[in-house]
Formats: C-alpha cells, sequence, structure tokens
C-alpha cells in the first residue's frame, strides 16, 4: 500500500467512523430537515426519516449590524437542507464509492494500475506487433481528486 493510497483510506475509515456515530439508531441513518417555528427569524429541524426523532435544530441567524453585513447571515433553512443531504447514509455511500475508486487506482510500479494516458504499436520478435499500453503516473487524477475531496491536497504530482 502506498502512501496517498493509505491516507485516502484513513481519512475515508475516519468519515465513516463519525457518520456511524452520527446515526441515531443503527437502521435509521436518513434525515430530512422541515420548518417548524417561526417567520424572522424561522426555525427548521432535522429528524431521522425513520422513527423522525430530533437530530438537531437550525436558525436563521440575521446580522445585528447597523449597516446589513452578509457574512453574519445564515439561512437556516439552506443550512439545515444541507444538513439532512449529509445524512448518515448518504456519508456512508460516498465513502464506500471512494474505497471502491482507492481500489481500483491502485499504485503498479509507479503507474496507476487502471488509467491509461495512450498507446502505440511496436514490432515484436518474429515481425509480430504488439501494443505497448502507456498507463498514467501514480497517483492518478482521479485518485488526486478523490483524496482532494477529503482534504489531502498537498500530494503533488508525480509524487509517491
Ligand atoms: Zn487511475
Amino acid at each position: 500500500m502506498d502512501d496517498l493510497s493509505s491516507l485516502l483510506l484513513s481519512a475515508i475509515e475516519e468519515t465513516e467512523r463519525l457518520a456511524l456515530a452520527a446515526n441515531l439508531k443503527q437502521d435509521d441513518p436518513e434525515w430530512y430537515a422541515h420548518h417548524v417555528a417561526g417567520s424572522h427569524p424561522r426555525t427548521f429541524r432535522i429528524r431521522s426519516a425513520q422513527d423522525h426523532c430530533p437530530i438537531a435544530e437550525v436558525s436563521d441567524i440575521e446580522s445585528d449590524a447597523e449597516v446589513l453585513d452578509p457574512t453574519g447571515v445564515l439561512d437556516g433553512e439552506a443550512t439545515a437542507r444541507h444538513i439532512a443531504r449529509n445524512d448518515p447514509s448518504s456519508v456512508l455511500r460516498r465513502c464506500a464509492a471512494d474505497k471502491r475508486t482507492v481500489e481500483l487506482h491502485r499504485n503498479n510500479g509507479g503507474f496507476c494500475s487502471r488509467c491509461y494516458t495512450g498507446s502505440y504499436d511496436e514490432e515484436g520478435s518474429g515481425g509480430y506487433p504488439y501494443t505497448v499500453i502507456q498507463f498514467e503516473p501514480y497517483p492518478c487524477a482521479t485518485l488526486r481528486n478523490t483524496a482532494e475531496g477529503y482534504g489531502l491536497t498537498d500530494h503533488q504530482e508525480g509524487e509517491e
């Protein structure tokens, strides 16, 4: 196992642990958001989809500056929907997909085991042609992009 794959798998597994810890109950990992009170500011609640138990509550935050300061404003509805969209089941699905990406894009002697940049034909022994496949240097763009999604951005191209 190489550096970026190990770092990435560690980051994915930590994300999975957090998602599992945030499960209210083992089989209730899906959340939704709904408006519960107020019109100014509004309050939204995030609930588990199965039991409808409350998970969290988010309210609009309005700027208390005399002149509107947009940096001091929080849209409670957008925030609540964002939290619900990133419920444990969604996070676990993305983690499983990212683990499969790591498995597919392994370090094979300094080249990605899957991605190639092109090919060319060569003449082999006895005059029979064969095709040489040029694999992408490891870590490939797919693996680097996946790592970036976990905040692993220090890995430069060509580095191992
Ligand atoms: Zn690759």
